[in-house]
């Protein structure tokens, strides 16, 4: 994935982590084909040129595909241990997230957030996929800021330990597929009482449980995604 314009004759310039990708990875050398995309452009046929040591260049030939963007999902996410927030923004995009937010949350136990590295996995697992975009990875910001500022018509997918939520499945059936939706998972101590009032609060929230068993913060996140994709988004069929 690159962030230059993409189109027939231009050259664009990869920075140093990419050039040392091609080149030492995936041995690719000057003259060799690659496929790019800015996740606006579509994807290009291109050519490796220039490689250097530090540096390398491609220069684009046609258009392969045209840009495709996947529902409008964003999964907002409690910061937890720096693995499984890695696996977390990995999964989510395979599993084609428009956007994830981290958010600090009363129980919040975890205050890195190397958002570089974040976004450098985000690109890597979209580049996997064959997505032609990749997710925004926004930094934290507190529940209560994003429950003050939760934007109209965007549906809540409310994940709740607590038990008493209907089941996933159930709670979507009544969600229209063209609807921009969230999904909110908390962190590795839960949601206090008074935050899952709060969010149950907002006209947007839709209480959902993910079955018997308390799940770590990555399973859920997987689960939630993969029950949203089936039931209203892309794993519907195009
Ligand atoms: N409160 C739990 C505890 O400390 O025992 C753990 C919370 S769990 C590790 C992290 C998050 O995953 C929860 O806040 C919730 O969003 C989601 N989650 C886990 N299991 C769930 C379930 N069965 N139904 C709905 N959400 C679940």
């Amino acid at each position: 994935m690159v962030n230059d314009d993409l189109a027939a004759g231009a050259r664009v310039a990869l920075d140093p982590a990419q050039a040392h990708y091609l080149r030492n990875v995936m041995r690719l050398a000057a003259g060799d084909p690659l496929l790019a995309f800015n996740g606006r452009d579509g994807e290009w046929r291109a050519r490796l040129v220039a490689v250097g040591k530090r540096d390398a260049a491609l220069a684009l030939e046609d258009r392969t595909r045209a840009q495709t963007t996947g529902p409008d999902l964003g999964l907002i996410v409690a910061l937890v241990k720096r693995a499984r927030l890695e696996t977390i923004v990995e999964k989510a995009t395979e599993l084609g997230v428009r956007q994830i937010q981290l958010v600090v949350t009363r129980r919040t136990n975890a205050d890195h957030t190397n958002l570089a590295r974040l976004r450098a996995i985000a690109v890597e697992a979209a580049e996997q996929t064959g997505r032609l975009d990749a997710p925004e990875v926004e930094g934290p910001q507190t529940l209560n800021r994003l429950l003050a500022a939760w934007p109209a018509g965007r549906r809540l997918m409310f994940c709740d330990e607590a038990g008493d939520a209907p089941p996933a499945l159930e709670a979507l059936s009544a969600g229209a597929p063209d609807t921009p939706w969230a999904i909110l998972i908390g962190p590795e101590g839960g949601f206090s009482g008074e935050e899952r009032a709060a969010i149950r609060g907002l006209a947007a929230a839709v209480p959902v449980s993910l079955g018997p068993r308390i799940l770590r913060a990555d399973t859920a996140a997987i689960s939630a995604l993969t029950l949203w994709q089936a039931a209203l988004g892309d794993f519907r069929g195009a």
